[in-house]
Formats: structure tokens, C-alpha cells, sequence
């Protein structure tokens, strides 16, 4: 069939909205008619070149909607379900999954970061050449063919622009801090970066029921959106971040360090605004090829832990569930983490407005 996605042809273009082939969904998979596409920044990696993906792709990793066809085989999802996208399906079957450590199972990995389906090819293309999918989603886009284990089941009460932001900087934020660090009550938090995935954070810490939450960025807008949702303290970026923190913490630094960016340098800022004993969690996508240094001698001598959190450490099918009825039960306020909506054709826009701090979420609708 044809769609209309948002393509990048190369590294330093624009995102280009073009017609393109979409093959019928294979054995094991299904077609989602998707509604809504989150604007994150894990896509932009792509665009400069710091992750490294096979080209021309569609992106959009953040996506939600709901099932029109389903492939062979396919037994646990029907027609007319509404799903939320997760892009770290998992086998259930490998080291890793048999340990509980589902996003980090080895089986879609490889297919994944190849751009290509479980077979080793993609469903889209152009003119008969090969177009690659992002994150195994390619969401942004009119329709996406993805493994059924992509796809967990959201109640069709639930907004698909709230379903699809569940998708990625909702798990990634509050995963981090309910699942990779259990952060315990009554703690000191800092969260350095206060886009999507940083604003998770914040709402994360505040259901942990962190005493202190101090939240760390550039953009004015964004500390305000983060006073919003419930941090207790505001710290702007820059070399005094790590003083003004301490001085927040009794002169000790935060019992728990969150680095939503993926940035080496605030990466290092993390492990000195953390006290001894203390916890630094890395929840933000670093350039591919980059490195951080965090000095053996501190480690050691105060006794710091350095954590990476991919996707919160989150079991999709269970835990996007769980987040959506905190959201209905109105203890995530989720509708005002999304701040604008565009159409397909105002990509470029959206994403301007992502790297500026204009938008707390931006989410492309369909
Ligand atoms: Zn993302
Ligand atoms: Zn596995």
C-alpha cells in the first residue's frame, strides 16, 4: 500500500514527507494504523549523525494506534485494538529475558539496529529500493508493519497522544526511577535535562515520594514546566549547577542523580552533584562512540554507583499498562506534559520546536 512518513535520506537533511511502499504485514506481524507520534529526541540523533542507523529511514519511535490487518499466526492481538508501540520487543525466551532483563533481550537487537524486520528485511521502500525502519516502528507514518510483540494493548478509553508519549519518555523517565534506581521516599532527587524524558523523571520522583527534587536545564520554560509537575527546586545549567545542589542538599549533594540528555560533560557534572554513597542514573542516549569520564578515585573513595536505564529497565506490556492507569487515575499529569500538536507535514517544525525548548512534547497527529 502507499503511506505518506517522514523520511531522512542523509545525515544533515530535513525530513522529507513523501509517498512510500508499505509491504502487507508477514507472519507474526500486524499493520497499526498509527494516530499519534510523539517528538523525541532519540530521533534526531539520526538526523545528526550521532546514532548511527542504515539511510534512507523513516523515524518516530513514540507511536500509538490501532490495528487494522493482522499477519499469519498472529493469535493475541485482534482488529480494532488500540495499542501503544514498545521498540524493545522481546523473545521471552533468551539469557537475558529468562533473567527479567526483557529490554535488554539479544533477539531483536540486531534486526532493530539494522533498520530491517526479524527476517532481515524492511516493509517499506521506494521505486523498489529499500527504505529502513527506525527502532523496528518507523512511526512516523500513516501506517507501520511491526512484530506483534511491539504492540501492547491500551484501553480505547485512553488518548492515543497519551498512549504513544507512554511509548518512550514516559517509561524511559519514570522507569528510571521506580524500576532502575527505586528511589526510596523521602529522598533527595536532581534531574539534569527537563525535556520529555526529564519531565517524566520529575513525575516519576514525585510518586516515589522524593522529598527534595531538583530539576536542571537550560531553558528557563522547561525548569517552570518541571516546577509544574512537582519539583521542589530549580537549578539553571552551567558550571554552578553542582554548587547550587549541594547547597540544596545540605552541603552533601542528591541521594539520586538523573542524566536525561546523554551529554559526557553533564554525565560527569551528575557523578560530583551526587553525594557519597550516592546513585547517578544515565537515561539519555549518548552519541555512539562517546565517552564519559567518571574517575576511578571517586568511585572508590565515596563510594558512588553509576547506572545506566534503557527504557526505565520497564517491561513494556506490563508496565505501559500500569503507567496509563496511573494516568486515568489521575496521578500522572500526562496531558500537561504535551504542549503542541502538528500535522505529518510540519515535522521539521515540530522537531525546531523539540531543539529550542519551545514545547514541553510535541506529538504529530494523524
Ligand atoms: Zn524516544
Ligand atoms: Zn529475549
Amino acid at each position: 500500500m502507499k503511506i505518506r512518513a517522514a523520511v531522512l535520506d542523509q545525515v544533515g537533511g530535513k525530513l522529507s514527507v513523501r509517498e512510500v511502499d508499505l509491504q502487507a504485514p508477514q507472519a507474526g506481524e500486524v499493520l497499526v494504523k498509527i494516530a499519534a507520534c510523539g517528538v523525541c529526541h532519540s530521533d534526531w540523533h539520526l538526523v545528526t549523525g550521532e546514532t548511527k542507523h542504515p539511510l534512507p529511514a523513516v523515524l518516530g519511535h513514540e507511536g500509538a494506534g490501532v490495528i487494522t490487518e493482522l499477519g499469519a499466526g498472529v493469535t493475541t492481538l485482534s482488529v480494532g485494538d488500540h495499542v501503544a508501540l514498545n521498540w524493545a520487543p522481546y523473545c521471552g525466551e533468551c539469557f537475558y529475558c529468562q533473567r527479567g532483563k526483557v529490554n535488554l533481550c539479544e533477539a531483536y537487537v540486531g534486526p532493530m539496529w539494522a533498520g530491517v524486520m526479524q527476517d532481515g528485511t524492511p516493509r517499506l521502500s521506494e521505486n523498489g529500493q529499500p527504505i529502513y525502519h527506525y527502532c523496528g516502528l518507523a512511526c512516523l507514518a500513516e501506517y507501520v508493519v511491526v512484530p506483534d510483540v511491539s504492540c501492547v494493548v491500551m484501553p480505547p478509553s485512553l488518548p492515543h497522544e497519551i498512549a504513544a508519549v507512554i511509548g518512550c519518555a514516559v517509561t524511559t523517565g519514570i522507569g528510571s526511577v521506580l524500576i532502575t534506581a527505586k528511589v526510596e521516599a523521602d529522598s533527595s532527587v536532581a534531574v539534569f535535562g527537563c525535556g520529555g524524558v526529564g519531565l517524566s523523571t520529575v513525575m516519576g520522583a514525585v510518586l516515589a515520594g522524593a522529598k527534595t527534587i531538583i530539576a536542571v536545564d537550560v531553558h528557563a520554560s522547561r525548569l517552570e514546566a518541571a516546577m509544574d509537575f512537582g519539583a521542589t527546586h530549580t537549578v539553571v545549567a552551567g558550571a554552578n549547577a553542582v554548587g547550587e545542589i549541594k547547597e540544596l542538599t545540605e552541603g552533601r549533594g542528591a541521594d539520586y542523580i538523573f542524566e536525561a540528555i546523554g551529554n559526557p560533560k553533564v554525565q560527569e557534572q551528575c557523578l560530583d552533584a551526587a553525594r557519597p554513597g550516592g546513585e547517578v542514573i544515565f537515561s539519555g542516549l549518548s552519541a555512539m562512540g562517546s565517552s564519559t569520564n567518571l574517575p576511578g578515585a571517586v568511585l572508590v573513595r565515596q563510594e558512588k554507583t553509576v547506572k545506566g536505564s534503557y527504557y526505565g529497565s520497564a517491561n513494556p506490556p506490563l508496565d505501559f499498562v500500569e503507567f496509563a492507569k496511573l494516568y486515568q487515575a489521575g496521578r500522572l499529569p500526562l496531558d500537561r506534559l504535551i504542549t503542541k500538536r502538528y500535522s505529518l507535514d510540519q515535522v521539521n517544525e515540530a522537531y525546531a520546536d523539540m531543539l529550542s525548548g519551545a514545547v514541553r512534547r510535541g506529538v504529530i497527529e494523524f
